[in-house]
C-alpha cells in the first residue's frame, strides 16, 4: 500500500499525467484571453489538491450529519466570514458546486414550477442558466427575457420596465456572460419592486470587479446575489449565494442542501476561503483597477484596428468584438487566434443568429493576463495585433500570424506562470 500513497501520478497514470503536463505548458505559452477565466494563486491550488478532498459532510457548521468535520467547519466558517466581510452581505452560501447550482437553488427557493422569470437575452450577453430552453431552468420555469438597444448595445432600462409590466415575472434577473457594461441595480430594483417580483443579480463575471471596488455592488439592491468563484474573483471552481439580510436564510439553506445538492465539495471550500481572503486583500484592489484598464487600452486598439466593438468599449474585463464587417465568423476568428497562441471564444453579439456556427461575435476577456502582469500598453500591442489578424486579407494573414506568434511567445515569457515545473 505504500506506492499507493507515495508514487506521484506520472509514476502511475502516465496518459493522464502526460495530458496535466500538456495543460500546464499551454496555459504557460499562450494568451488566455477567455473572459470567464482567470489563473489562481499556488495557494488556491494548494487548497485544491488537499487531502481534505477525503472528508465527508453534509449540512451546516455545527450541524453535520458525519462526525470529523472539526477542521472543515473551520474552512467553511471561513469562507462565510470572508464571503460577507468582502461583500458586505449578511447572508453567504458558500456550498454551492458551481455558479449554474447557486443559480438553481435560488429558484428552487423562490419559485414554483411554471412560475415566470424575466433575465437578460443569451444573444444579448445572457447566461444559459436563465431560462434557456435547453437548460433545466427555462423547462421548469417559464422564461422571458430583456435584451439591449441595436443602436448602443447597451441595456435600455425603460425597455426592461415596459417588459417586466407586460411579463409580470415572479423573479427579475440580471447579470450574464457577455455584457460588458456597468449593470444599474438601483434602477433594476426600482423596476421590480414595480411589478412586485424578487430582484437577483447573477454577478458571476464581475464579482471580482465588484470586490475590488470597479464596479457598484448589487448587494444592497437584490434580494439575492450569486456568482462564480472563478473569473474575476480569481478562485476555484464554484459558487456563491449571497444576501444583505438575513430574509431568505432558512430557504437558502435547504435549498442548496438537500434541495439541488448533497456532501461538500470539501477541499473546493478550502480553496473558496484563500480566494476570498486574497480578494480581501488591498493589493486586490489594484488588481481589479488594472483590469478595467487593460480592457479599456484592449477595446481602444482594436477600435482604432478598425473592429467594431459592442458597446463601443467596455466598463468591465470583457471586450465584445462585432465581426459582420469584415466577413469573418466568431469560429473562424478564434481560430485564426488560436494559431498566435491566443485563446478566446466565439459568442453572439446583440441580435446574432441562433447557430454558434454562424455567430459573429468574438468575446474576449483581460482578468488572466492581468493576473500574469500584462500592462495597458501590452494590451494596447495585443489588440493591435488581433485587429491585423482579423481584418487580414487572404495574402498577408499568414505573415501577421507569424508575427503575433513571436509577440505571443515574447509576452508569456516576460510574465511567466508556477515556474518552470509547474508546483
Ligand atoms: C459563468 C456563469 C455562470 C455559470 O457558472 P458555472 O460555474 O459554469 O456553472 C452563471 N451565470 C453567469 C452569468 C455566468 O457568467
Amino acid at each position: 500500500m505504500t506506492q499507493y500513497f507515495s508514487a506521484p501520478i506520472d509514476q502511475t497514470d502516465p496518459l493522464i499525467a502526460d495530458a496535466l503536463k500538456a495543460e500546464l505548458t499551454r496555459q504557460q505559452t499562450q494568451i488566455e484571453l477567455i473572459a470567464s477565466e482567470n489563473i489562481v494563486s499556488r495557494a488556491v491550488l494548494d487548497a485544491l489538491g488537499h487531502e481534505m478532498t477525503n472528508k465527508t459532510l453534509e449540512g451546516y457548521p455545527g450541524a453535520r450529519f458525519h462526525g470529523g468535520g472539526q477542521n472543515v467547519d473551520v474552512v467553511e466558517q471561513a469562507a462565510i466570514d470572508r464571503a460577507c466581510a468582502l461583500f458586505d452581505c449578511a447572508y453567504a452560501n458558500v456550498q454551492p458546486h458551481s455558479g449554474s447550482q447557486a443559480n438553481l437553488a435560488v429558484f428552487f427557493a423562490l419559485l414554483k414550477p411554471g412560475d415566470r422569470v424575466l433575465s437578460l437575452d443569451l444573444a444579448a450577453g445572457g447566461h444559459l442558466s436563465h431560462g434557456l430552453s435547453a437548460n433545466l431552468s427555462g423547462r421548469w420555469f417559464e422564461a422571458h427575457h430583456y435584451g439591449v438597444d441595436r443602436g448602443t448595445g447597451t441595456i435600455n432600462y425603460d425597455t426592461v420596465e415596459a417588459r417586466a409590466q407586460e411579463v409580470q415575472p415572479k423573479l427579475l434577473i440580471a447579470g450574464g456572460s457577455a455584457y460588458p457594461r456597468t449593470l444599474d441595480f438601483a434602477r433594476l430594483e426600482q423596476i421590480a419592486e414595480k411589478v412586485g417580483a424578487y430582484f437577483m443579480v447573477d454577478m458571476a463575471h464581475i464579482a471580482g470587479l465588484v470586490a475590488g471596488g470597479v464596479h457598484p455592488s448589487p448587494i444592497p439592491h437584490a434580494d439575492i446575489v450569486t456568482c462564480t468563484t472563478t473569473k474575476t474573483l480569481r478562485g476555484p471552481r464554484g459558487g456563491l449565494i449571497l444576501s444583505r439580510d438575513e430574509a431568505w436564510r432558512k430557504k437558502l439553506q435547504s435549498s442548496v442542501f438537500p434541495g439541488v445538492q448533497g456532501s461538500l465539495h470539501t477541499q473546493v471550500l478550502a480553496a473558496k476561503a484563500v480566494c476570498l481572503g486574497e480578494a480581501l486583500d488591498p493589493s486586490f484592489k489594484d488588481y481589479a483597477a488594472r483590469v478595467v484598464d487593460n480592457a479599456a487600452a484592449l477595446s481602444r486598439a482594436l477600435q482604432a484596428g478598425g473592429i467594431d466593438i459592442v458597446s463601443g468599449g467596455t466598463d468591465t474585463h470583457i471586450v465584445l468584438l462585432d465581426l459582420s464587417r469584415h466577413g469573418i465568423l466568431g469560429r473562424e476568428a478564434e481560430a485564426l487566434l488560436d494559431q498566435a497562441n491566443i485563446t478566446s471564444n466565439k459568442n453572439p453579439v446583440p441580435y446574432d443568429v441562433a447557430n454558434p456556427n454562424k455567430w459573429v461575435g468574438l468575446r474576449l476577456g483581460v482578468a488572466a493576463a492581468t493576473t500574469r502582469g500584462f500592462s495597458a500598453s501590452d494590451f494596447d500591442r495585443l489588440g493591435t495585433e488581433i485587429a491585423a489578424i482579423v481584418t487580414a486579407d487572404d495574402g498577408s494573414r499568414d505573415q501577421r500570424l507569424a508575427s503575433a506568434r513571436m509577440m505571443t511567445a515574447e509576452l508569456c515569457a516576460s510574465y511567466p506562470i508556477y515556474g518552470v515545473e509547474g508546483r
